[in-house]
């Protein structure tokens, strides 16, 4: 069964959910950094860091193991062309006309979309998304509006 915006709340946390609506707004698929590849100015290694989230702490110091025993804290060069990136895109969708209660303004909801699911919908298009409801750190978990949807198809 699929829900609408509105039937997003914080007990769905966690679950796997279908979530229906119309696609109000597209934006431009943006490269996001996946894994950031830095090199060290004294030794030459390259290290590699997982960036899970938009607020990463770049590396400071070289961890291989020929610095560390050193102790000698090698300064990072961050090398674009050795990172790697992967497509995202940020959509709007709306609750349809349908499941509106009367009365009702209709709720949107944004969903970063990656990977394969970038360029395949646009404004206009009803889409049926599943994915595992995740809460935004930042407002809490009480929140329905910050409720966002991490999308695995
Ligand atoms: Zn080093």
């Amino acid at each position: 069964m699929a829900h609408s915006i509105s039937e997003l709340t914080s007990e769905k946390i966690g679950s796997l959910v279908i979530l229906k609506g119309i696609v109000i707004k597209a934006d431009e698929v943006k490269p996001k950094i996946d894994i950031a590849t830095y090199t060290c100015e004294r030794c030459g290694s390259e290290n590699y860091l997982e960036v899970n989230n938009q607020h990463f702490q770049p590396m400071a110091n070289c961890m291989s193991s020929r610095c560390t025993q050193e102790h000698a804290n090698g300064n990072l060069t961050f090398v674009v062309k050795h990172s790697h990136f992967i497509s995202t895109q940020a959509i709007k969708i709306q609750e349809t006309p349908e499941q509106l209660k009367q009365g009702k303004i209709p709720r949107n909801l944004k969903i970063v979309l990656s990977h394969d699911n970038v360029r395949k919908v646009q404004p206009g298009d009803v889409v049926e998304l599943q994915g595992t409801v995740v809460a935004k750190s930042k407002e809490g978990f009480s929140h329905e509006q910050d409720l966002i949807f991490d999308i695995k198809f």
